[in-house]
């Protein structure tokens, strides 16, 4: 279902929207230290955003006031049915010290998705992006200028019907925070181990692991820890599927998935999982698919490929037994997640049915992962211009 860019909230055409233009600035008396090394999600910024839903007046004037807890009552929605979610977003620095946005207007499409999938009211995109770069703008001494670091942003909208019912919350919090974000898995380059399963799963169709929603996440937590203790750093999550229990690859950890095969003619076919409800529609797996299409229609010539190697997209269901199958063949050269946190990350070892499968990847990220990280952290960061991608924050 298309998702209006304005709200008329939950079907009420006379409340207020989102609107920028009353936001109240509150700045903080005293501001924090920055910390050197800033581990993620560790430290917050001096700074938060802050609005009401209230299904008799709509959005309330959003506020911008000192980072600190949150008032709610016990019975809240968002305690009990959980109609939580959220977005993951970085502000970076461009070469002139500007803070800047990735693709930023995806990150509130697919927030406004999340929020109407657990039947919380819409918000008006482009306002809270305004909302949002004024954040980032009044912290911006937090954006970290080593190279990989980053300010993550934390969009969040949460449930705050304080009514015991078993029903949708006609009212919710939108807020804001901001955390700085070194290198999400250290500095480590070689490939990361992961840990396939199919006992318990991620997603399911018609289910919601198509959105990001919190409820997404918990439920993942167990089997994370058990991994962990076997010295595995993700999840690759499989969803048994047909009347052969062929078991699909749907993400690793809150990465998209990419293989890379050789071909016979020389070229190379770049294979994701397909969008079919149970994968996060990840705003990296797009820009790495459109990256790649761009180098192979010669619009542009991604670092360390020549001119004329021909990159395939594909996004099709890859199963283990595929996996397995072309491992053995040698077709398999690369294996990689993509995601906010990561940008591009090599895959290791895939840990299946008790033996581990040792990929390419192992030593880090073959020519087209490379290609791609490069490429990316280049637009990230303001040094490559590509169609827009990076918005500098200027409200
Ligand atoms: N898959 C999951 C489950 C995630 O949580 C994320 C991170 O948001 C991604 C994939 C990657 O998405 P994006 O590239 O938009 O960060």
């Amino acid at each position: 279902m298309a998702i209006p860019k304005t709200s008329p909230a939950n079907g009420s055409t006379h409340v207020a929207d989102l609107d920028a233009s009353k936001l109240i600035v509150n700045l903080a008396d005293t501001l924090k230290p920055i910390p050197e090394d800033p581990h993620f999600g560790e430290h917050k910024t001096d700074h938060m955003l802050v609005v009401n839903y209230d299904p008799a007046t709509g959005w309330s004037v959003p506020k911008i006031k000192p980072y600190g807890p949150l008032t709610l009552d016990p019975a809240s929605s968002c305690f009990q049915y959980c109609p939580n979610v959220f977005e993951g977003m970085k502000a970076y620095l461009g070469p002139n010290g500007e803070p800047r946005l990735f693709r930023p207007e995806r990150n509130m499409e697919r927030l406004n998705r999340s929020a109407q999938r657990v039947a919380l009211p819409p918000f008006n995109a482009d306002e809270l992006l305004v909302l949002i770069k004024r954040l980032v703008m009044i912290d911006r001494r937090w954006i970290p200028t080593k190279e990989w670091y980053s300010l993550y942003i934390r969009p969040t909208i949460i449930g705050t019907r304080t009514a015991l019912g078993v029903a949708a919350s006609d009212s919710a919090l939108l807020y804001v925070f901001m955390t700085p974000s070194g290198p999400y898995f250290g500095n480590n380059t070689g490939g990361i181990p992961l840990l396939a399963v199919s006992k318990t799963v991620r997603s399911w169709p018609g289910g919601t692991g198509g959105h990001k929603l919190g409820l997404n996440y918990a439920p993942g937590f167990l089997t994370q820890r058990l991994a962990a203790k076997d010295g595995y750093a993700q999840i690759l999550w499989l969803l048994p599927t047909g009347m052969d229990k062929e078991e699909r690859i749907t993400e690793a950890g809150a990465m998209n998935f990419f293989v890379v095969l050789k071909l016979d003619d020389g070229g190379v076919d770049i294979v994701t999982p397909p969008l079919d409800g149970t994968i996060l529609p990840g705003i990296t797996r797009r820009s790495c698919i459109e990256l790649l299409e761009a180098h192979t229609a010669q619009r542009t010539v991604l670092p360390g490929v020549p001119a004329t190697q021909r990159l395939h997209t594909s996004e099709r269901p890859i199963t283990m037994r595929d996996l397995a199958a072309w491992l053995n063949e040698g077709r398999l050269v690369e294996a990689f997640g993509v995601g906010t946190a990561v940008a591009v990350l090599p895959i290791g070892r895939i840990g299946y049915e008790g033996k581990d499968l040792v990929l390419p990847s192992e030593k880090g990220l073959g020519q087209v992962g490379k290609a791609l990280l490069e490429r990316m952290l280049d637009i990230l960061t303001g040094r490559f211009e590509w169609e827009g991608w990076s918005e500098v924050c200027e409200v």
